[in-house]
């Protein structure tokens, strides 16, 4: 009964079931755009969460809400309120799990339509977080809308999750979550999370992120004598010279064997996210003259599967101890801001197999397999849920995320949505 399900009549009714919804998922998706849920600070999670768990549980999803007390930014005004809905089949079985955040980026300057009006044009649907991420979201439920409409019995059950705070980390929301078991067999086996990585790509997993901040710490003295003193901004100039003439062009000449798109980010990457020294900038009138005895500098490093932190460190931590050496009355300190290891689903991973499959038949494609070269919330999956059949597919542009004027096309998420029905049901029923 079950393998019935799976052959080519059943799937191809599905399709067509899907593509007859277009105007539904299309009002979902606008629905989920008009709710501003900025992060920072968090706005409108609780409204965002409650659409999609209301309209889940009309279809018999068992639907919670857990708020992330205590994690950043929570609190009363803001509450960190996630939603996680279940369903189960006609059998024991395994899970597959969708998961979207709901928050998005501030809408920033340029924009030429309104950032949270949801406006509808030439097939594709604006606004922030239409292509990341809600445009997936919206597709991952109306996929799984689609199978019950079908009536067609499946073993196991499905999950849909919208969580919160993944723009700034994921710590309230797929982190927290999955410190609770939520993303951990045997309740869940295979996690999509259908982030803007393009209709035709499955993205394996990202490379890692270490953020430090490094202070060099000098002596004041008055300006007009410097001598006197010791400049811990001219000790920050001369790290950041060895970092300029040794560090970046080791840097730029590893490579990883990760499919990072795009292709320039398959290097090791070092950016200065800021950089201050001496003199406050919030002082009135006019500066004071002023040796800085303080400079500071926060360092994102992206690292690859093939490099360990304890490595990467040490690169940052050689150069400032020589510096420092060789400039007395000079000290420096590192401080810790947020790690996360790189991660990679094995490309024979059965979701990926799945998704493959699924992508071929509906796109006529081979897809490709891609490693994205900032962080999302797989990083949690892993790391803390121990669960490894986890990839990112979704249906915007990469190159669109946090951008103005975000769109997402709308033929895309009606694709997306096929691919991630068929997806579901290789994994749920096999085949
Ligand atoms: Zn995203």
């Amino acid at each position: 009964m079950i393998k019935a399900t799976l052959d080519g009549s059943h799937v191809e009714r599905l399709f067509t079931r899907i593509e007859a919804r277009r105007d539904d998922l299309v009002a979902l998706a606008r629905d989920l755009v008009r709710l501003p849920t900025v992060n920072p600070p968090g706005d409108a999670y609780g409204a965002c969460a409650e659409l999609v768990g209301r309209r889940l549980a009309s279809r018999g999803f068992r639907v919670e809400y857990p708020r992330a007390v205590g994690t950043p930014g929570d609190c009363d005004r803001h509450p960190r309120i996630n939603v996680v809905a279940r369903i189960e089949g006609s059998g024991t079985g395994r899970c597959v799990h969708f998961n979207g955040h709901i928050d998005v980026v501030e809408p920033g300057q340029g924009w030429t339509v309104d950032p949270f009006a949801a406006v509808v044009r030439d097939g594709r649907l604006y606004g922030r977080g239409a292509c990341d991420m809600k445009g997936g979201l919206a597709a991952a439920i109306v996929a799984v809308e689609s199978m019950l409409d079908e009536g067609m019995p499946w073993p196991g059950a499905i999950e849909i999750s919208g969580t919160v705070d993944e723009e700034s980390g994921g710590f309230g929301g797929v982190a927290w979550l999955a410190e609770r078991g939520y993303f951990s067999p045997p309740r869940v086996d295979h996690v999509i999370i259908p982030e803007p990585l393009n209709v035709d790509r499955v993205c394996l997993g990202h490379r890692g992120v270490w953020w430090a901040e490094l202070e060099m710490r000098g002596r004041v003295a008055h300006g007009s004598m410097p001598f006197l003193g010791v400049s811990a901004i001219r000790g920050m100039t001369a790290f950041l010279a060895a970092v300029e003439a040794e560090l970046y062009p080791k840097l730029d000449a590893r490579r990883t064997r990760m499919p990072v798109e795009p292709v320039g980010a398959r290097a090791s990457t070092l950016n200065y996210n800021s950089l201050h020294g001496g003199l406050s900038e919030s002082y009135a009138g006019l500066p004071s003259p002023l040796v800085a005895d303080s400079c500071r500098l926060i360092l994102d490093r992206r690292f690859l599967l093939e490099e360990t932190l304890d490595d990467v460190k040490r690169e940052i931590v050689e150069l400032a101890e020589r510096v420092v050496r060789e400039r007395p009355g000079l000290a420096w300190s590192l401080r810790d801001i947020m790690t996360f290891h790189p991660t990679m689903t094995d490309e024979m991973a059965p979701v990926v197999r799945a998704l493959d499959g699924a992508i071929l038949r509906v796109l006529g494609r081979r897809p490709s397999h891609i490693a994205s070269p900032g962080t999302y919330d797989q990083k949690h999956v892993s790391r803390i849920g121990h669960l490894h059949d986890c990839v990112a597919y979704g249906p915007g542009i990469l190159e669109l995320a946090h951008q103005p004027d975000e769109f997402v096309v709308i033929d895309d998420m009606i694709a997306s949505a096929k691919v991630m029905a068929a997806a579901t049901l290789s994994l749920l029923c096999g085949g």
